[in-house]
């Protein structure tokens, strides 16, 4: 088994440096990741410049773009073999309910499945004190698992792990995507020349307190596994008819 490992955290993160020594022995790995930091990048592609491409040791490609880029790159040629899976992560920060839309992480994901690869993102639900371990350890025994069993085409697993020793995680769930509430926390100042400019904060307020969700699993000590699909459309609209019908033209 080919797998490729990337994230949104760059290539130095120690959440990718864990997946690297926890999947060691599954396959033949392969990390194509961020030069730097790309959070929140959500699903940016870079149209407008040349991406650039380093070693940064052996089957370790460093990218000078975004998520999304890495994971077309090392798709589309880059590597010497097509990956079987894709694992992105392990995220520094957890990506659940509304963060999966703003999320690298998710995204390099996305990307995989865009392109016909099975894909896994996976996040640690904390901001600090990040010991990986556990998710790590879990990573490796989900990716065993669909190696035997595979996954449906144009989906994705989103992970979330809690920020506990292996002993005190409860165990995993499959979840749906929840609710989380953000701060409208923008600040706005003046710079040096007198010019306004504005900040946006990430305060977190919580989140919705529904069974079910990925934010509720997590918030219990479970491990939360979401799966997620590509496409887009609101079945319940399409089926229900509830869009108000008009003739036009
Ligand atoms: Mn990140």
């Amino acid at each position: 088994m080919v797998i490729l490992l990337s994230n949104d955290d760059g290539i130095y993160s120690d959440g990718i440096i864990a997946l690297e020594k926890n999947l060691q022995g599954m396959g033949e790995i392969y990390t194509v990741a961020p030069d730097r930091e790309q959070n929140s990048m959500s699903h940016a592609l870079t149209l407008h410049r040349p991406l650039r491409v380093h070693e940064a040791g052996p089957g370790r490609l460093a990218v000078d773009g975004t998520p999304t880029d890495c994971v077309k790159l090392a798709l589309t040629g880059l590597l010497p073999v097509r990956p079987d899976l894709v694992v992105s992560g392990i995220n520094k920060g957890p990506n659940v309910g509304d963060d999966i839309i703003y999320s690298g992480t998710v995204s390099a994901a996305i990307e995989a499945a865009l392109l016909g690869v099975p894909a896994i993102a996976v996040s640690l639900v904390t901001f600090e004190g990040f010991k990986f371990q556990a998710a790590a350890e879990f990573t490796a025994t989900l990716v065993s698992r669909i190696q035997e069993g595979g996954l449906p085409l144009e989906t994705l697993l989103n992970v979330n792990v809690p920020p506990l020793p292996k002993e005190q995680i409860k165990g995993w769930r499959i979840t749906r995507q929840g609710k989380r509430h953000y701060g409208e926390n923008i600040v706005e100042r003046t710079d040096p020349r007198g010019k306004k400019y504005y900040w946006i904060g990430g305060d977190d307020l919580g989140f919705a307190h529904e069974d079910g969700t990925d934010c509720m699993a997590v918030h219990e000590g479970y491990i939360s596994v979401t799966p997620l699909q590509v496409d887009l459309t609101n079945y319940k609209l399409l089926n229900e008819n509830c869009i108000p019908s008009f003739n036009w033209p």
